[in-house]
């Protein structure tokens, strides 16, 4: 159990004032019949029912289903208008403008970066080693009086591969600042999930959504794990009414749904790996990163003209081969066995067409 953490002394000052917006509902728990406190409509459009009142701001029914499904108590839950909004909101809880500092390591996703830059909050970028591990002595040195935020991806975006768990707990026993870790993609990793560590760790925050193997990026629903304290600052800053009820509705509705989830997501594992190997029998795919993801790393000879060639015939990719440490890479979403099929039948063709062009 770490106790070298005082959140306090990571709070923003004006967060540890803040008083927040209380909302109509706030101040009366309980049945009401007659509603005249929130100046909604009280008819209600004919043409989508039941949404003429404001939706619950803390999301109890969503959170009491995730509850059973995470194995989390609620008073630990976040939910955010994609896990965007949960990393919005922790660098306005935690990072002066202008004075504080995160520590992001690349190559990784990228609304880190854009989050910090939009709050004007600088960043030290420790890139990943070779293998696409965490740097530990880099990000010791990095660390700074001002440092408030790690984020650790896991599995990683853009690369696939998990992080080492052991480092991972390194740096939460290590820095007393909030470490992040973000899993978007665990459903798809044989690694556990760092929610089950929330009582060790009073810096750990976990990020998780709904958009990928969920189905339901649309809908924008993501999700922060952490201490209560924590959530609570979480709940302070966001909006009122952050989840819209058509999400909170349908959301409700899809959590049901665990058992087809937990079929696709054997599905996609399956198919993650029949795509890697069909990849690593072609001449031109220099590497294939072993993947815990719904994704592919793969490194090619011309990474462009590929991309190009597949865009030519509706196939759109991620281009990350001028990024670096990705350098000659592009990123395969694994698809259904058809598009998967396609795509690998279009990366013959297209291999085939330039042999002939070079003989
Ligand atoms: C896709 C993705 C997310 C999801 O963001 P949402 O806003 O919840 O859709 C978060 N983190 C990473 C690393 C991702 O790749």
């Amino acid at each position: 159990m770490k106790t070298s953490f005082s959140l306090n002394v990571l709070l923003r000052d004006n967060i540890k004032k803040l008083v927040p917006y209380s909302s109509a509902r706030d101040e009366f728990k309980g049945e009401a019949s007659v509603l005249l406190d929130a100046n909604e409509n009280a008819f209600g459009s004919p043409y989508a029912k039941n949404y003429n009142r404001y939706p619950d701001p803390l999301q109890h029914r969503v959170k009491e289903k995730l509850r059973l499904i995470k194995g989390v108590p609620e008073e630990n839950i976040f939910l955010g208008n994609g896990s965007d909004e949960a990393i919005d909101i922790l660098f306005r809880a935690f990072c002066e403008p202008g004075r504080d500092n995160v520590i992001l390591v690349p190559p990784t996703y990228g609304m880190y970066e854009v989050s910090a830059n939009i709050n004007n909050v600088a960043y030290k970028k420790i890139n990943l080693t070779a293998d696409y591990q965490l740097d530990l002595e880099g990000i010791a040195s990095a660390i700074d009086a001002h440092t408030k935020l790690i984020f650790i991806c896991s599995p990683n975006n853009p690369t696939g591969n998990s992080i080492h768990r052991q480092d991972i707990e390194t740096i939460l026993v290590n820095f007393d600042g909030i470490v992040v870790v973000d899993e978007a993609y665990i459903n798809f990793a044989k690694q556990a999930s760092f929610t089950s560590d929330l009582g060790e760790f009073p810096n750990l925050v976990v990020l998780q959504t709904l958009s990928k193997a969920w189905g339901l990026a649309a809908l924008r629903l993501g999700m922060a794990f952490a201490s209560k304290d924590i959530i609570t600052v979480f709940n302070k800053i966001k909006p009122p009414y952050n989840i819209n009820q058509a999400t909170q509705d349908i959301v409700l509705e899809a959590l049901d749904g665990v058992d087809i989830v937990n079929e696709w997501i054997k599905e996609v594992v399956k198919e993650r790996e029949k795509l890697a190997e069909s990849l690593l029998t072609m001449p031109q795919v220099v590497h294939v990163t072993p993947s815990d993801a719904n994704f592919i790393l793969v490194k090619l000879e011309e990474p462009r003209a590929l991309y190009d060639f597949l865009v030519d015939r509706g196939i759109i990719v991620r281009d990350r081969s001028k990024v670096e440490l990705c350098e000659g890479c592009l990123r395969l979403t694994i698809g259904t066995p058809q598009e998967n099929n396609l795509l690998l039948k279009s990366m013959r063709e297209f291999y085939e067409d330039q042999t002939q062009r070079r003989m």
